[in-house]
């Protein structure tokens, strides 16, 4: 067995409240320089809701990712090894209108809207010539707008539910949005580092973190097209390919990475995870339902003297065995199985991963005059579908075992503590979670 350590995450959906602080602090840090203004290595994005840069994952516009063909793995787009002629023209790259470009508020809307159910919103526009042309769409637009859903019904992965459905999601008293903060997932069958011809992007031995060699890039960009969750950036000003550094001159200082440390909701749980690196491949070309728990199975015990003879024999310090063993990444992915990969149907094996959201309680409204909503799978607020599609590759089974989790911790502080579910609700919300 061929042990290895890579530094991962856990986001918890539920605890962030869309601050952007975390996209600031990364923005102040590393990418306040000419030729990445455009550029957010961390961004925040409301779901259901087209993301930053729009629509990223049309994974047939963009050619990301990996795909499964004849029982190999290979990338979405052209090899490598293609012609250099196709290395310059390659015609998969999001554009700058996708990551969108500074706008302004067309103020007027404000006065002159009609009366209506919801309050005026002030249109976002840039300024052509001084003249104001409407912009299509942002990070968090609905979020920044107040709007009601006007962007997010672009999101495809809305295309899973029926019409009843979507039209539920939308209806003024029920609609719902979480946040969806995103930084590179320092994959561990990364597709930027499979198609970088020169060999400029790197999985650093010790940790994992994905990195890129500015010396070494030519700036073809066929990193930007490769990665499916559009994480890298073209920098014009230096003709080279960027991307999140975890922070690594943080880490090796003891620090967590800027947007950890500033994170307003602590939602952001960093720890390393040992790993079975000589079954990456195996694990990447399972079929699309089954690759959450092919990931899990990756991933490896660190208190298993096995385990840690193996990671010893293999090179791994012990002080890395040591942060494993304390791993709050583990936890939440291995033992507690309620932390879930991003788009695991990419098969990039992602080292970033989420606690979906339960989103929060409504105290009262017209369909639950009682205020007891959501204390029982039934009465979710989205579609177990819809998160299915985000973080299950399509596996409602393994979203549905996290969510009776979630909300069997849910009901129990609500018995307990807050005394509005009854002793007996929450026994039968512990008995469905299996727990
Ligand atoms: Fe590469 Fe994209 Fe994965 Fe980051 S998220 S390691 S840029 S493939
Ligand atoms: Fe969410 Fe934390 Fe970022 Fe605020 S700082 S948007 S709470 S991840």
């Amino acid at each position: 067995m061929n042990v290895r350590a890579q530094i991962s995450s856990v986001f918890h959906l539920d605890k962030c409240i869309g601050c952007h602080t975390c996209s600031v602090a990364c923005k102040n840090q590393w990418t306040d320089r000419k030729g990445v203004e455009y550029a957010w290595w961390n961004n925040v994005e409301t779901r259901p809701g087209t993301g930053y840069p729009v629509l990223w994952e049309d994974q047939e516009r963009h050619q990301g990712g990996w795909k499964v063909e004849g029982g190999e793995l290979s990338l979405r787009q052209a090899s490598p090894g293609a012609s250099l002629g196709r290395l310059f023209h390659n015609p998969n790259l999001p554009v700058l209108q996708d990551y969108y470009e500074p706008w302004t508020y067309k103020y007027d809307d404000l006065f002159t809207a009609p009366a209506g159910d919801v309050q005026p919103t002030a249109r976002p526009v840039s300024l052509v010539d001084g003249k104001p042309i409407d912009i299509a769409s942002g990070p968090a637009w609905d979020d920044d707008l107040g709007g009601s859903g006007t962007y997010a019904a672009n999101d495809p992965g809305l295309a899973v539910l029926t019409e009843a459905e979507r039209t539920q999601l939308f209806d003024l008293e029920r609609m719902v949005f979480f946040y969806l903060p995103r930084i590179c997932n320092h994959c561990l069958n990364a597709a930027c580092v499979a198609a970088c011809p020169s060999g400029a992007i790197y999985k650093r031995g010790e940790d994992g973190v994905v990195l890129i060699s500015q010396d070494v890039c030519k700036g073809w960009r066929m990193c930007v097209s490769a990665c499916p969750y559009k994480k890298v950036y073209f920098n014009w000003e230096t003709g080279k390919s960027e991307k999140c550094i975890l922070c690594y001159p943080r880490l090796e200082a003891g620090e967590a990475p800027a947007c950890f440390h500033t994170c307003v909701g602590r939602i952001r749980y960093l720890g390393v995870l040992l790993y079975d690196a000589d079954r990456i491949a195996q694990a990447a070309s399972r079929p699309d339902q089954d690759l959450v728990a092919a990931q899990r199975s990756l991933i490896l015990d660190p208190s298993d003297p096995a385990v840690i003879a193996a990671a010893r024999a293999s090179g791994v310090p012990d002080a890395m065995v040591e942060s494993a063993r304390r791993s709050p990444v583990y936890r939440f992915v291995k033992e507690w199985e309620i932390a879930l990969p991003l788009h695991p149907e990419y098969r990039t094996l992602p080292m970033l991963f989420y606690v979906p959201p339960l989103l929060p309680a409504l105290a009262r409204s017209a369909s639950d005059p009682d205020g007891r909503f959501f204390t029982s799978l039934e009465s979710a607020r989205l579609p177990l579908r819809y998160l299915a599609g985000l973080f299950g590759g399509g596996n409602e089974a393994v979203v549905e075992a996290a969510y009776r989790r979630l909300i069997s911790v849910r009901v129990h502080r609500r018995a307990g503590q807050v005394g509005d579910v009854s002793p007996a609700q929450a026994a039968a919300a512990l008995e469905a979670a299996g727990l």
